[in-house]
């Protein structure tokens, strides 16, 4: 195989596929490069929720990134239904982030507190009015703060609606074709190799997850990034659903879908490359949503998964350009928040490789790993 691309995009997660599509829309030949089927590692593995303000209390660049992607969001979707007709199936019925008891309250409270600062709109509820607002939870739930901006998605659907919607934009998408080195001449990467050949390409972007350190390391960059494995049990369906809103707790969410499922989660396990369900991780994850939502103790199993979720020591996002090179690129370590995120650093990403500049807060910036 021997061709020229603008742009050579490693990794067909939801990253990769986002940036890839803003690339070709900015008019940029693009070849994306995912050595198994697009979609099939973390980003299908997400449980889609749109949920910036779980850390709001330690407000920072961290919640204003994904404040800042979030108010993207309604567009992205829209722009991503009009180029491929696939519905990612925004749910906009709001989220209520809940506490059990005084502890619980007290961080929520703080929570409460950030939230309002950034003007998330959410709302104090307790009493009758949490009860109304979202009866099947348990009495142990003894406050919670709704929040109608926090959204979900399906993120399979979403991950599948950019890959069609770069294709439908000319970008090349080689599936089953694995990245395996990189050919350079001083400050330049010249190449791709890859398991069907070389690819020359004028820039690289690694967009590649949990995987990223790997590739990285062949242009001598140490990323520090590794696998937080996250389980998840999808309950159902249900016939009604048996809740109205995403429900948020320290101890594990319920995200209720469109037809019917209830997704329960998750866990963070330190486990490797291993992304396999656990017994101890699907037991965990139930007895939590049991105890959140009694009425679940009679759903049926449909199915269980496990994800790979980049964590970069910091708990942030690495986004920028990797300095010992002219023409490479990094967008990184999205942890719990990739779904999210998309919009976002795909914005910033090609914003950064059209022009050579973009707005991007130096908290996430590759120099700071000395990257
Ligand atoms: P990935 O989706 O993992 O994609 C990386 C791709 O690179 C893979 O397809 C892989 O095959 C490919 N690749 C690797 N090596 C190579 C190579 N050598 N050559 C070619 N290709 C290669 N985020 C949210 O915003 N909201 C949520 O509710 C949410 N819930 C989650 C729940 C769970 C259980 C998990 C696991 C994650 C969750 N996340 C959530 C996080 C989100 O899924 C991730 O942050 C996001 O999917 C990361 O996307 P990515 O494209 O960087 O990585």
């Amino acid at each position: 195989m021997t061709t020229t691309t603008d742009i050579a995009v490693v990794g067909g997660g939801i990253i990769g596929l986002a940036t890839a599509w803003r690339l070709a829309q900015a008019g940029l030949s693009v070849t994306l490069i995912e050595r198994g089927n697009v979609g099939q590692e973390a980003s299908s593995a997400a449980a889609g929720m749109l949920a910036p303000y779980a850390e709001a209390a330690n407000r920072g660049p961290f919640s204003n990134l994904g404040q800042a992607s979030l108010s993207r969001y309604a567009a992205f979707v829209d722009d991503l239904r009009t180029e491929t007709t696939i519905d990612p199936e925004l749910i906009r019925t709001g989220l209520l982030r809940v506490a059990e008891g005084n502890e619980g309250e007290a961080d929520l409270r703080n929570t409460y507190a950030a939230m309002r600062d950034m003007g998330s709109g959410g709302e104090w509820v307790e009493g009758e009015t949490l009860r109304k607002l979202e009866p099947a939870l348990s009495d142990t739930v003894t406050a919670a703060v709704y929040s109608p901006t926090e959204w979900q998605l399906d993120p399979r659907k979403l991950t599948k609606s950019a890959a069609v919607a770069a294709a439908k934009r000319g970008v090349r998408l080689l599936e089953k074709t694995e990245v395996v080195g990189f050919e350079t001449s001083g400050r330049s990467i010249t190449a791709v190799k890859t398991s069907a050949g070389t690819i020359s390409a004028r820039r690289v972007l690694l967009a590649s997850g949990a995987w990223n350190p790997q590739i990285a390391a062949w242009l001598g960059a140490t990323v520090p990034v590794r696998p937080i494995r996250g389980q998840i049990v999808s309950l159902g369906p249900c016939y009604p659903l048996p809740l109205r809103h995403t429900v948020y707790s320290h101890h594990g969410y319920l995200v209720p879908r469109s037809d019917g499922r209830v997704l329960v989660g998750s866990t963070e396990d330190e486990a490797g490359f291993d992304s396999r369900p656990t017994a101890a991780g699907v037991s965990g994850v139930l007895t939590r949503a049991i105890v959140l939502a009694p009425v679940l103790a009679d759903a049926a199993i449909e199915s269980t998964w496990a994800g790979l979720r980049p964590m970069c020591i910091d708990r942030m996002p690495i986004l920028g350009k990797i300095a010992a090179y002219d023409n490479a690129y990094l967008s990184a370590g999205h942890f719990r928040n990739g779904i999210l995120m998309a919009p976002i650093s795909s914005e910033l990403l090609t914003t950064l490789i059209v022009t050579g500049d973009a707005p991007i807060d130096p908290a996430f910036s590759p120099s700071r790993f000395g990257i």
